[in-house]
């Protein structure tokens, strides 16, 4: 019998905000231990909370981001248990009215799109951190209070290669938008990963495991890598999986049992007594939209519309951003923007990292590629001379047409001054010539090579092999 994998993640991303969830405290990495707390984030008696409205927003925009519904009563509750981090004995979070619900992330894996349905996305709020030394433990409540965005996905995801493309894809939406640095070095985004093994053909969901805070997409895959076959192997052996919650040994590329079910924690939710509903206007609703951006996957399926690029000449584009606007602007109207694609990929990408000059301070202009483009399309100069002539435009910023013509460097297309270059690549080559009169047709490449060059590069190189080859057959 065959198996498959039933995946869910759930991903907690640290919101960008200026400020932590319930207080005033900066939301900021690397300060010294204890230095960014308050009362109200330490739990201290008698302190009540605030909302960060930016917090609420970025919670909003995801869920715009993710296809959810936006419900318009939302609240908090207060999930109750004892961890040395968690200076309050609770964790403010939304348990069964959550602000977003419903909604899914498209993405591309395996040559094709995958949808991963998402369950929700919640807010709630970081813990503390324990360090831990020779002969005593300390708590940092730098991070206790730091607005922390929970989306739990459904288990839509069926290897460890989607499940890592499904993360990327996340965190790519997230930091477009603005709403995570998701810097997973400073431990911006941590995962617990639901994985589950069932017979193929069957619907039932098997026992569900937990492989608990995860800090890397890697992580993630090599965890799944290693835990999918475990259980399939469990199961194949006739042994019944349990429910349980599991580590992750990075070192050792296993994962192991870290708390079963039994033990499992009674939470006691419930409604947040010091926090007001959370209830959207039309208004609030309609300013948050406003900022919902164009999505990396949506670009590039944009652009390769819109100005007919391949794959990845949109993929290009889409990655670096700004060299994707500068395309735009060059290309847009223009009946053939592949070309001018190549120029801005090809040439002013690796200019511009030769250089290390930022885009916007260049002289070169996106006018001036679109115009070496036009330039070469009508065939005015050849390919090898616009070469040359983007190199002058991107030292002196002048436009192209300008040094195609103080240089001197348009395309000979008049047909008597080839004839006459001909004449005198044939008179000087006999040899070639009379091999290509006795039908060996290669020959006809290296006179026409021999034109090129007598010419320096000018001759319009179509017209040169017809001249040749009238000439050679007459
Ligand atoms: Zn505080």
């Amino acid at each position: 019998m065959d198996y498959e994998a039933v995946i869910g993640l759930e991903t907690h991303v640290q919101l960008k905000t200026q400020s932590k969830m319930w207080c005033a405290c900066p939301n900021a990495f690397g300060s010294d231990p204890n230095t960014n707390v308050c009362p109200v984030c330490l739990g201290l008696p008698g302190v009540l909370p605030v909302a960060n409205e930016e917090a609420m927003r970025l919670t909003v925009l995801t869920g715009f981001l993710l296809n959810c519904s936006i419900p318009r009563f939302a609240k908090f509750d207060r999930k109750n248990y004892f961890y040395p981090d968690s200076p309050k004995n609770y964790q403010v979070t939304q348990y069964d009215r959550p602000s977003t619900q419903g909604g899914w992330l498209e993405f591309e894996f395996a040559g094709g799109l995958s949808r991963v349905r998402i369950t929700r996305a919640h807010l709630e709020e970081d813990v503390g951190k324990n360090n831990h030394f020779d002969r005593h433990s300390g708590v940092d409540f730098n991070r206790a209070g730091v607005p922390l965005l929970e989306i739990v996905s459904e288990p839509d995801i069926t290897s460890a290669d989607m499940a890592y493309e499904y993360l990327n894809a996340l965190k790519d939406v997230l930091m477009r938008a603005g709403i995570s640095d998701c810097d997973m070095e400073k431990g911006m985004v941590r995962c617990d990963v639901n994985v589950s093994v069932r017979p193929i053909g069957t619907t039932a969901l098997g026992a569900k495991i937990e492989i608990k805070n995860m800090n890397s997409f890697s992580g993630v895959r090599r965890a799944l890598e290693y835990e999918i076959p475990r259980q399939i192997a469990a199961v194949k052996r006739g042994e019944t999986l349990r429910q349980e919650t599991r580590r992750w040994d990075d070192e050792g590329g296993i994962t192991e049992t870290m708390r079963s079910k039994e033990d499992a924690h009674d939470y006691r939710y419930f409604p947040e007594p010091d926090l007001m509903p959370f209830e959207p206007t039309d208004a609030w609703l309609a300013e948050v939209r406003a900022r919902v951006p164009e999505l990396p996957l949506q670009r590039k399926q944009r652009l390769m519309r819109d100005f007919s690029l391949p794959a990845g000449d949109a993929q290009v584009l889409t990655d670096n951003l700004e060299l994707g606007r500068y395309f735009e602007s060059a290309a847009t109207g223009y009946k053939n923007p592949k070309a001018v694609a190549n120029w801005v990929i090809n040439n002013l990408a690796a200019r511009l990292s030769e250089s290390g000059t930022p885009i916007d301070s260049i002289s070169l202009k996106p006018a001036s590629v679109r115009e070496l483009a036009e330039l070469v399309d009508s065939g005015r100069i050849s390919s090898k001379i616009a070469q040359d002539v983007f190199a002058e435009c991107w030292t002196s910023g002048a436009s192209p047409a300008a040094v195609v013509e103080s240089k001197g460097l348009a395309q000979v297309s008049d047909t008597g001054a080839i004839e006459t270059l001909a004449d005198q690549v044939i008179a000087a080559n006999p040899g070639p010539a009379s091999d290509f009169k006795a039908g060996k047709v290669a020959a006809l490449n290296f006179l026409k090579g021999q034109l090129m060059k007598l010419s320096k590069g000018k001759a319009n190189p179509g017209l040169a092999g017809e001249v040749l080859e009238r000439k050679l057959r007459a």
